[in-house]
């Protein structure tokens, strides 16, 4: 597609679904376990200058016997705490049932690898942020090709939100070493092929923490527009993610690492 073309289709907004210098990182807990862990998680990143949070509210357990989720008390907590420190907040949607009740309590809606070709719930978020405009994360697929994404992109932006960050987050190959293979690659080809922004969740593909920092660090090397990142106070008792959540002194860190990396390509982690 041309991108004179695909300019006419994916017009500019403001916000998110714009590429700037700018790198906007969404760290946060994988699950928001209770208002004191992420009370915790939140005021780290406020006092780093971030402008995000993330925290899970209703998780996609491979297992139902793992931890779900805390539903809408999640939300309430998310917030709260995004009341007090000045933070937008961002959190994962399963089921079209929930989107109205995200929308009440969240300024962001992520759509997870493992709804990537849930064409339903696509647009049904499609429809129900089209006049809001609400930020939407929608993350690959583990197994689907990058065309793929891109046209399911299209069941929520079709009705008329175009506010849609681009999420990759590892995909599956024969590599065993780390939880999923991270296709940087994204990062070029989808700002060859769209207009959208990037983000790189550079948690899950990683599955152990100490490959976070280098992940991310590659992640703003290639151009990334932005940062996924889990933090939790204390990982060794995370009821999700625990290997590969950092902590806020961690994340505080590379925090840091990435800002002197971003100021070499003449950006600015916000
Ligand atoms: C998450 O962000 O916590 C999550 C479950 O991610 P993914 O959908 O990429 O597995
Ligand atoms: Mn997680």
């Amino acid at each position: 597609m041309s991108d004179s073309k695909n300019q006419a289709k994916y017009p500019k907004l403001p916000d998110l679904g714009t590429r700037t210098d700018e790198i906007e990182i969404f760290a946060g807990p994988c699950s928001v376990e209770s208002e004191e862990q992420f009370f915790e998680v939140a005021e780290t990143l406020a006092g780093l200058g971030l402008r995000w949070v993330r925290g899970g509210a209703f998780k996609p357990r491979t297992n139902p016997h793992s931890f779900q989720g805390l539903g809408e008390e999640a939300l309430q907590i998310m917030q709260a705490g995004g009341e007090k420190y000045g933070l937008k907040t961002l959190t994962e949607v399963m089921d079209s049932e929930h989107i109205s009740l995200v929308q009440r309590y969240c300024d962001g809606i992520q759509v997870g690898a493992r709804n990537f070709q849930n064409f339903s719930l696509l647009k049904n978020i499609g429809i129900a942020t089209a006049k809001t405009n609400t930020m939407v994360l929608f993350k690959r697929g583990f197994a689907g090709t990058i065309a793929e994404w891109l046209a399911a992109t299209e069941y929520i932006t079709q009705h008329g939100n175009d506010n849609v960050v681009l999420c990759e987050r590892g995909i599956r190959t024969y590599e065993t070493a780390t939880r999923f293979t991270l296709d940087i690659s994204a990062v070029p080809v989808i700002h060859k092929q769209s207009l959208f922004p990037i983000c790189i969740d550079v948690s899950h593909p990683a599955g152990q923490r100490d490959l976070v920092p280098s992940l991310a660090k590659a992640a703003v090397a290639a151009g990334a527009d932005s940062l996924m990142i889990e933090v939790h106070p204390d990982p060794q008792t995370a009821l999700s993610d625990g290997p590969q959540q950092l902590t806020p002194a961690q994340f505080a860190d590379l925090v840091g690492e990435l800002r002197e990396l971003a100021a070499v390509l003449g950006k600015k982690i916000v």
